[in-house]
C-alpha cells in the first residue's frame, strides 16, 4: 500500500518493508554497528518510513503507537548525525513527551541504542528536582526527553535555551494536546530556531495535530502505520460479560487459569484502583499499583519493578495506558471498559509487543454493551466472548445499538474516530 504526501508524492511503502535492511535507509556504519549491538536486526516499518526522509533533513509526521517501533525511528536519524561541538546542526535534540512514564522510557530505549561514547541524555519532567536538570540543561546535554510543562518551566527561568540549530520532535502528540499541552508546545516550538527539523509522530491525525504541524512544520513527508501493523493483530482479544460485584472473583479466576507472565489491570478511577489493589494483594503475590496520585519517586520504582518482572500484575490507571514497553505483558485486562475505544487501543498495546503474542480481556458488566460497541466498530473487528465456568451470562445489552456491528466487509484503519474524555480521574 503506497500512501501519498500533501503533495501527492507517492511515499515509501510502510507496511511491506521487510526486504528493506538498516544499511538501506542510509545509516552511517557507527549507527549500523550500534544497531547490531542492541540486536536490531531489521528495520520496523515506522522506522523504514520515517528515517530515509529524516537523514534527508525533512520534517515528518508519523502515525504509528507504541510498540511498532518508533522510538527508535525518532532516535536513529539524530543519532547518525549528532556530532560534538556547539556549530554542529545536530549537537542537540529536543523529544517532548506526555508523560513523565514516557520520557524515561525514551531514554532508556536511547541508552539501549546509543554506543557508550554516543549523546549523553536527561530526562527533564516534573515530579523531580531542577538542580540535577539545571546542571545538565547548563552542560548543553544534547539529547533532552521532557514533557511540555516542565520544559517551559527551564525556558521561563532561563535554565534552557532552545539556541542554535535543533533536532525537535514531538512524541506522542494527540496525547499531548488531549491533556491541554498546546499552549506550552507552542510557546517551546516558537522559540526554537527556525530552521530547525522537527517530527511529528502520533496514533492519530486528528484536526489539532494537523493545525500543529501546519503551524510548526515545513512540507512534511508523512509516514503511516496503520492497521496492518503487527502489534494489534498478534493480540487475542476477548470479552467477558460480567456482574459489576463478581468481576473482582472473575479476575481472580483468570489470573488462576491462565497464570499470565505479567499483566496490567486497567481501571478507570485512582480510588477504584486503590481499591482493587487491597483485594487483589491478599489473593495474589506480586501485584503493585500505578496511578497520577502516587508519588513520582514511587511511580518510578513501581515501573522499574514491573519492567524487572518483580511485579507480576500491576493494576493501573491509563496514566501507564500509552507508551510504557514492558516485554513479557502476556495479558492486558480492561477491567473497566473505557469509554473512550482510542484508550483501549492503547491499553491492550501494552501485550503484544513486537512480535509476541498478548492477550487483551475486557470486563463488560451489563450496562456497559455500549462501551464494547463503540470498540468493536472502532477497531472494525467484533470481540470473541469468553465464558469461564460458572461465570455464564448473556451479552451485555447496547441500549443504542442493541445488536453488535456486522464484521467489516474490508479492514479499514484502527485509528480515525475520536472519543475524547481524558481527566483528572487517573
Ligand atoms: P516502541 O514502539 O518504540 O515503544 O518500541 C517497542 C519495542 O521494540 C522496544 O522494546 C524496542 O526496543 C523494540 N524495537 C524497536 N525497533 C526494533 C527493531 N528494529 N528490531 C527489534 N526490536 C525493536
Amino acid at each position: 500500500m503506497e500512501s501519498q504526501d500533501k503533495t501527492g508524492e507517492p511515499q515509501p511503502k510502510t507496511t511491506d518493508s521487510s526486504g528493506k535492511s538498516f544499511e538501506e535507509l542510509g545509516l552511517r556504519a557507527e549507527t549500523l554497528a550500534s544497531l547490531a549491538r542492541a540486536g536490531y536486526t531489521k528495520p520496523t516499518p515506522i522506522q523504514a518510513g520515517v528515517i530515509p526522509y529524516a537523514l534527508a533533513g525533512h520534517d515528518v509526521i508519523g502515525q504509528a503507537q507504541t510498540g511498532t517501533g518508533k522510538t527508535a525511528s525518532i532516535l536513529l536519524p539524530f543519532l547518525n548525525a549528532w556530532s560534538r561541538g556547539k556549530d554542529s546542526k545536530y549537537a542537540q535534540a529536543l523529544i517532548l513527551v506526555p508523560t513523565r512514564e514516557l520520557a524515561a522510557q525514551v531514554v532508556e530505549e536511547a541508552r539501549n541504542i546509543l554506543p557508550e561514547d554516543g549523546p549523553e541524555s536527561i530526562v527533564v519532567c516534573g515530579g523531580q528536582s531542577m538542580g540535577p536538570q539545571v546542571r545538565a540543561l547548563g552542560r548543553k546535554v544534547p539529547l533532552i526527553v521532557g514533557t511540555p510543562g516542565r520544559v517551559i518551566d527551564h525556558l521561563m527561568r532561563g535554565t534552557f535555551v532552545p539556541a542554535g540549530p535543533q533536532y525537535v520532535v514531538l512524541d506522542e502528540a494527540d496525547r499531548m494536546l488531549d491533556i491541554g499541552f498546546r499552549p506550552d508546545i507552542e510557546k517551546i516550538l516558537r522559540r526554537c530556531p527556525e530552521d530547525r527539523q522537527t517530527l511529528l509522530l502520533s496514533a492519530t491525525l486528528p484536526d489539532d495535530v494537523l493545525k500543529l504541524t501546519q503551524r510548526y512544520q515545513r512540507d512534511p513527508k508523512q509516514v503511516r502505520i496503520a492497521s496492518e501493523q503487527p502489534t494489534v493483530k498478534k493480540i487475542r482479544q476477548s470479552y467477558a460479560s460480567v456482574e459489576e460485584d463478581r468481576k473482582l472473583s472473575l479476575l481472580l479466576r483468570i489470573l488462576k487459569d491462565e497464570k499470565p507472565t505479567q499483566s496490567i489491570i486497567f481501571v478507570e478511577r485512582k480510588r477504584w484502583a486503590e481499591n482493587l489493589y487491597s483485594s487483589l494483594r491478599k489473593d495474589i503475590p506480586g501485584v503493585s499499583m500505578i496511578h497520577g496520585d502516587l508519588p513520582q519517586g514511587m511511580r518510578d520504582k513501581v515501573m522499574e519493578a514491573f519492567r524487572q518482572g518483580r511485579i507480576k500484575h500491576l493494576v493501573a490507571t491509563d496514566v501507564v495506558g500509552r507508551g510504557i514497553d514492558v516485554k513479557d505483558i502476556s495479558h492486558v485486562f480492561n477491567y473497566d471498559i473505557p469509554e473512550d475505544p482510542e484508550a483501549y487501543v492503547h491499553r491492550i498495546g501494552r501485550t503484544g509487543r513486537i512480535g509476541a503474542n498478548g492477550i487483551a480481556i475486557a470486563f463488560v458488566s451489563p450496562d456497559q454493551g455500549e462501551r464494547l460497541t463503540n470498540v468493536e466498530m472502532f477497531i472494525n473487528q467484533i470481540l470473541e466472548k469468553r465464558e469461564t465456568e460458572g461465570f455464564e451470562s448473556v451479552r451485555p445489552k447496547d441500549p443504542v445499538g442493541e445488536k453488535p456491528p456486522e464484521a467489516p466487509k474490508q479492514s479499514q484503519p484502527v485509528f480515525g474516530r475520536r472519543v475524547k474524555k481524558y481527566s483528572n480521574r487517573l
